[in-house]
């Protein structure tokens, strides 16, 4: 089965990571750019970045973030040199990194950037940036505009929420690559990642919406609340922040007129969504297995819809 896949960093590629077990190189991940950063010149790019990292069997899944058994020897030298280094970026992370900008500068891109490294990481999925053109989440606190990675990790997400937006959304638009896997694709599926602001920005690109209602086949979201929370991360914040419950009904309305379907937690004490069909199971992926059996579940649910 060809799979379409829209993911953050963490839940919806830890799903990734389940489906890629399942159909391997049929799977591509349509992966949110707008967490994308610099730091120390060096154009970084979080969740595409970690959703290879779980493809390719690297991330460390204790942390949730980075390379397992990685090191920070240049990261420390840089601090000392009076860096700033409240983004930690492990030496194996920051050749990521380089390569990236270095392949960019000489006029490579960033969708064969991202290619690139998955490939020779090992990961059998593709990974694909949702846009070439640079967009990014910026938060509004009563300190005024936030960048996103300083407000989750120099402000600890601590900020009240006054607006969020995606600069340069307007302007940017899906890749070839992107709309030809949407096009392929005999399933797509939402990742239960964060709606606001790893979700959001994907659907917010002019004509991802349209590409994806387009290809005809189920649209499967996969709620991020278990037992009703959020397994990590502020996504209640940002619910609450676009005034959405935080509840899998909460998320389904941010994807009304998308989604045919939804898979939410079976423990979670709240009403599912009503206009859409509904599968009820666990969604709580504990290591590969889970990740693997969820998988097998959003998949075999979709196929039943189609
Ligand atoms: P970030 O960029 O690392 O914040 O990643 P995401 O936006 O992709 O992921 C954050 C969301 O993943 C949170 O809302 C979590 O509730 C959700 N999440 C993490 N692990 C799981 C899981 O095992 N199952 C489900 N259903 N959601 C998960």
């Amino acid at each position: 089965m060809r799979v379409a896949l829209l993911a953050g960093g963490t839940g919806g590629a830890k799903l990734a990571a389940g489906v890629q077990e399942l159909v391997g190189p049929d799977l591509s991940v349509i992966a949110n750019t707008a967490d994308d950063t610099r730091i120390h010149g060096l154009y970084v790019s979080p969740d595409p970045d970690l959703v290879t990292y779980w493809l390719a069997g690297e991330i460390d899944e204790e942390r949730g973030w980075g390379i397992r058994d990685d090191t920070f020897v240049v990261n420390e030298r840089l601090e000392r040199l009076g860096a700033p280094g409240w983004f930690q970026l492990s030496d194996r992370d920051l050749a990521t990194c380089l390569y990236r900008t270095h392949f960019m500068a000489e006029g490579g891109t960033l969708t064969a950037a991202q290619a690139q490294i998955a490939r020779s990481l090992g990961a059998t999925a593709r990974v694909l940036p949702i846009a070439e053109e640079r967009v990014a989440t910026r938060v509004l606190t009563p300190a005024g505009w936030r960048g996103l990675q300083e407000f989750l990790i120099v402000d600890r997400s601590e900020p009240e929420i006054e607006a969020v937006e995606v600069q340069g959304i307007a302007d940017a638009s899906p890749t070839p690559e992107v709309l030809e896997a949407l096009a392929a694709a005999e399933a797509i599926v939402i990742g239960p990642s964060n709606p606001v602001i790893s979700i959001g920005p994907i659907v917010a690109v002019p004509g991802l919406r349209e590409a994806m209602m387009g290809s005809g086949v189920p649209i499967v979201a996969v709620s991020p609340f278990v037992a009703g929370r959020a397994v990590k991360g502020p996504t209640e914040k940002f619910m609450a922040a676009v005034r959405r419950p935080s509840s899998a009904a909460g998320v389904a309305s941010l994807y009304e007129g998308l989604i045919s379907a939804m898979v939410v937690d079976a423990d979670d004490p709240d009403e599912g969504p009503e206009g859409v069909q509904v599968l009820s199971c666990p969604t709580l992926m504990e290591g590969a297995d889970g990740r693997r059996e969820l998988a097998e579940r959003v998949l075999e649910f979709a196929e039943a819809l189609g």
